[in-house]
């Protein structure tokens, strides 16, 4: 994990926003390879072995891996979906959309998280491990849906949210465009009282 990345990382228990301690035991190159992760508010501890981080829930936190070569078009399609338009910055990225991450870092030069839920024991509300704002933008499956709900907090306001189509955009995101696969929507932040202020001037 990047050393900017784990610096975002909050608790994702159910408390007060908290920001994960991090113990770094082995770092190369501003990236974390070997950590210890602690959280002083529940008590979490967790491990970053390899790069990646693996909550005690299940819930693991990677980077780009060494997916296969993307189709060319698919891939330009998501970077435009995403809006990737100028390098920087990082994007969240789960599901059947990790298998691009390796290619979208390598093209656009934006660094890549990929959220793993597939072994989280499901036993309580999760919220994305990251502070808010972390993210410019965001490629998500339908599950699970306390993660596509938490979205607009993670992903700064006006990114892009991208999900398969068969499920709507969260509350605090604005549809931009749908078709049969897939849809588009801006977020527009995770604050309730920011999108109502948003929404007054907006006269939506
Ligand atoms: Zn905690």
């Amino acid at each position: 994990m990047r050393l900017e990345l784990a610096e975002r990382l909050r608790c994702p228990g159910a408390h007060t926003p908290t920001p994960l301690i991090v113990v770094a035991q082995e770092t190369r190159a501003r990236v974390l390879h070997r950590a210890i992760v602690g959280c002083a508010v529940c008590g979490l501890e967790a491990r970053i072995a390899a790069g990646a981080l693996t909550f005690p829930t299940g819930l693991r936190l990677t980077g780009a891996g060494a997916e296969g070569a993307a189709d060319a078009a698919t891939l330009d399609r998501l970077a435009a979906l995403l809006h990737l338009d100028a390098p920087g910055g990082a994007i969240l990225l789960t599901g059947g959309y990790a298998r691009y991450a390796a290619a979208l870092e390598a093209a656009h030069d934006v660094h890549v998280v990929v959220l793993d839920p597939s072994r989280d024991d499901g036993r309580e509300a999760r919220s994305i491990p990251f502070t808010d704002a972390s993210f410019r933008a965001a490629a998500v499956d339908a599950w699970p849906a306390w993660l596509l709900d938490d979205l607009t907090r993670v992903v700064t306001p006006g990114g892009r949210i991208v999900a398969p189509a068969g499920t709507e955009p969260p509350v605090g995101a604005r549809l931009l465009a749908r078709d049969d696969q897939e849809w588009v929507a801006a977020s527009e932040g995770g604050s309730g009282g920011m999108v109502e202020l948003k929404r007054l001037k907006g006269g939506r």
